[in-house]
């Protein structure tokens, strides 16, 4: 089994297994408790909190996805966050990034600061000395998010590894972003590889869900005993929907990343995006990195409305093909504000330490046609052009980046959106 690639483990996930009738597609076992075969003889499976047969066939799954040898599946994303710090003692140091998922940094802040049930180290990664901050801290657990949320930056997760190495402190990553189609962090040197299965895993948007997957069989074991212990695994309803989803994960990650990257050529000739945030970019700081360490750049994309804040109410509204929602890695495509959505749980400082500024949008890219996606973006941004006009002002004015970020003005105040070479496949 360990010998096929990941489009046959995704596809295959849970098929022809089922014990009772053969059932190609697994059936979904809706049961608390199970019958003991007899009188002091337990059977496989006692109670649902801590084994279920469904959760079984995702577990196996996602380990064999991620190259783990045990995998907890968890009821949120949150959940599988709390899980692994179960590995800490409120003497063990836990160093994450600055610029974490807005919901693990408060979790960390909060357990930090409130309940001393660790101490904490933040880190910015993207500083040369990170490898000195993280020696000093002597951690036991170091946490890395790459491509960080929202600003895709890249950390070398093998780098952080050898080090840890030297330090006696274990790894985990946070591979929420790219999912296992574009990312094996257990391969960088990984200990452990976390996920929202909300996202990209599912792919659908229709569950919440977690996964924690260890490379180490004995630390496995103890992380499967705290699920159970602390309750946080998931229903079976969830975990069927999920390895349902994990079947087209291959297909529909490849679906994701072309439309990203027509949507990323597309805003870089849009003079009302500014700066983007795209590690596929061959300028991005990260990027000879993330061509490394990664199978694709994935489907995120960050970028600043290059016009004053007070337009970004007229962008998102003019919007029909991107939905302003939080979350991302459905099938279909989301924008957000993560300054007053997915961070807003960051006060002001810690956002501006982040770089998160306020014109910052997000975009989660889907697998609709692009046709449609570019058109929906090019009318949006006719749409603030036009209320810029109204104001009596340049469509670039009021940027509050760097001049030498801003775009040359277009030449007519009317954006026609041009045909991108990149695009003749799909016209
Ligand atoms: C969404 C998300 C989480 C939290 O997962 P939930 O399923 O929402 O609990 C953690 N990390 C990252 C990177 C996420 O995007």
């Amino acid at each position: 089994m360990s010998t096929r690639r990941s489009a046959t483990v995704a596809a295959r996930a849970g098929i022809a297994q089922d014990p009772a009738y053969g059932a190609v597609t697994p059936p979904m076992y809706l049961t608390s408790t199970y019958e003991l075969p007899a009188f002091k003889q337990p059977g496989k499976y006692d109670y649902s909190r801590s084994n279920n047969p469904t959760r079984d066939l995702l577990g196996d799954a996602l380990c064999q996805l991620e190259g783990g040898a045990k995998a907890l599946v968890t009821n949120t994303g949150m959940s599988a966050c709390v899980l692994a710090l179960q590995v800490l003692t409120p003497d063990d140091t836990l160093v994450i990034p600055h610029d974490c998922y807005g919901g693990s940094y408060r979790l960390f802040t909060n357990l930090a600061n409130k309940k001393r049930a660790f101490k904490l180290v933040i880190v910015n990664f993207q500083q040369d000395n990170w490898a000195e901050l993280i020696s000093a801290a002597s951690p036991k657990l170091i946490w890395l998010e790459t491509p960080s949320n929202p600003l895709l930056q890249i950390t070398d997760v093998r780098a952080v590894c050898d080090l840890a190495k030297t330090l006696q402190a274990l790894v985990l990553v946070d591979n929420t972003f790219l999912s296992p189609a574009l990312q094996n962090p257990i391969a960088l040197g990984a200990d452990l590889v976390l996920h929202s299965t909300t996202k990209y895993l599912n792919g659908h948007s229709d569950i919440v869900g977690g996964a924690l997957i260890v490379k180490d069989a004995a630390l496995g074991d103890e992380l499967k005993w705290w699920a159970n212990c602390l309750g946080v695994t998931a229903g079976a309803f969830d975990s069927h929907l999920t390895l349902r989803g994990i079947r087209t994960l291959l297909p529909r990650i490849k679906a994701h990343q072309e439309n990203a990257a027509l949507v990323v050529d597309y805003l870089q000739q849009q003079p009302l995006a500014g700066k983007i945030y795209y590690p596929g970019l061959k300028d991005h700081p990260g990027h000879a990195i993330a061509k490394a360490q990664q199978h694709g750049f994935g489907a995120m994309i960050s970028f600043d409305l290059a016009a004053d804040a007070k337009y970004l109410g007229v962008f998102f509204e003019a919007l029909e093909c991107f939905t302003l929602a939080q979350s991302l890695g459905g099938i279909e495509s989301l924008i957000c504000h993560p300054g007053t959505m997915t961070h807003a749980s960051m006060d002001a400082a810690a956002q501006k330490t982040a770089g998160i500024g306020p014109t910052l949008i997000r975009l989660s890219v889907g697998i609709e046609d692009p046709r449609d996606l570019l058109a929906d973006l090019e009318q949006a941004f006719a749409a603030v052009a036009a209320a810029i006009r109204a104001d009596g002002g340049n469509a670039a004015a009021g940027h509050d980046t760097a001049p030498s970020e801003v775009k040359p003005a277009p030449v007519q105040n009317e954006q026609h959106f041009r045909l991108n070479p990149a695009l003749a496949a799909f016209w």
